[in-house]
């Protein structure tokens, strides 16, 4: 585990095209929407989305049938409405203000809303996947939050895999971002391309190979969050370590719920510990 994660951030290293650390994109100036860069990942990110919208809709799929949720007639009913939910998104909202977060409004489960630094600090279709296949991944699960039987699913076998304490928030949070990194693998088999898969995979999770690996409430830190995946899905360090073939709440006026991915409280909070037992 420890070679695949010193793997995925040694290749960020080397790729130009590799995402910026998420305590290095807090550590930016705010970017106005019209800073090429920020241009440049809006677009990507505008292209990408219905893409990214069946890659979650598979992804849910599989692991719904891994996590046994479609046992029973109700649970199928759910897992159908959370895909619904995904078909219906259609906008990338650029924000500067949002700086390093993307969010998505309950309210408006159409749209999902990307800072600028974001924006420009994920500079390859593979990253930009799957940090849109996370914020999917709320919208499916959305206000009924329908898809709170697998999140808690994956979170109880992460917690008895790698003894962190993932409940709550946080189990959502961790789900998305396996739905993110599973959407990414998928792309990465369906588009040809003359990279190396294991550099094409590394940037699904390169936004977390920070220094400064902090965790808060309801995230796991950024380098146990890869931990935890490659833990989820063995296959993923495999591939990023061998070159295998390449076979992711607050509450509001009027009842609304926004789920936003704070990188930078994140690396603000001193309070966080490491939580590996
Ligand atoms: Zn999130």
């Amino acid at each position: 585990m420890d070679r695949a994660i010193a793997a995925t951030c040694s290749e960020r290293v080397h790729d130009p095209l590799a995402s910026i650390p998420i305590d290095q994109m807090q550590a930016r100036p705010s970017l106005p929407v019209s800073d090429p860069a920020a241009v440049d990942g809006l677009r990507r990110a505008e292209r990408l989305l219905p893409t990214t919208r069946q890659l979650v809709a598979t992804a849910i799929s599989e692991l719904a049938k891994t996590y046994h949720l479609y046992a029973t007639p109700a649970g199928r009913a759910q897992v159908a409405a959370a895909i619904a939910r995904v078909e219906a998104v259609k906008r990338v909202k650029p924000d500067v203000d949002a700086r390093d977060n993307a969010s998505v409004l309950l309210r408006d489960p159409r749209t999902i809303e990307f800072g600028t630094i974001f924006l420009a600090g994920l500079r390859s279709d593979e990253a930009m996947i799957s940090v849109l296949a996370h914020e999917l991944t709320h919208i499916a699960n959305g206000r009924p939050e329908s898809l709170r039987p697998l999140f808690f699913a994956i979170a109880r076998r992460a917690s008895l895999r790698t003894g962190f304490r993932i409940r709550g928030q946080r189990a959502e949070e961790l789900s998305c971002d396996l739905v993110g990194v599973i959407a990414a693998r998928d792309f990465i088999n369906e588009t040809a391309s003359w990279e190396p898969g294991p550099r094409r995979l590394a940037r699904a999770f390169e936004h977390n190979c920070v220094d400064d690996d902090t965790s808060d409430e309801d995230h796991l830190s950024p380098r146990n969050t890869i931990r935890t995946l490659f833990t989820l899905d063995l296959k993923l360090a495999t591939e990023v370590l061998e070159g295998n073939s390449i076979s992711s709440s607050t509450s509001l006026p009027y009842g609304v719920r926004r789920i936003v991915d704070r990188a930078s409280e994140r690396s603000l909070r001193s309070s966080s510990t490491c939580e590996q037992s």
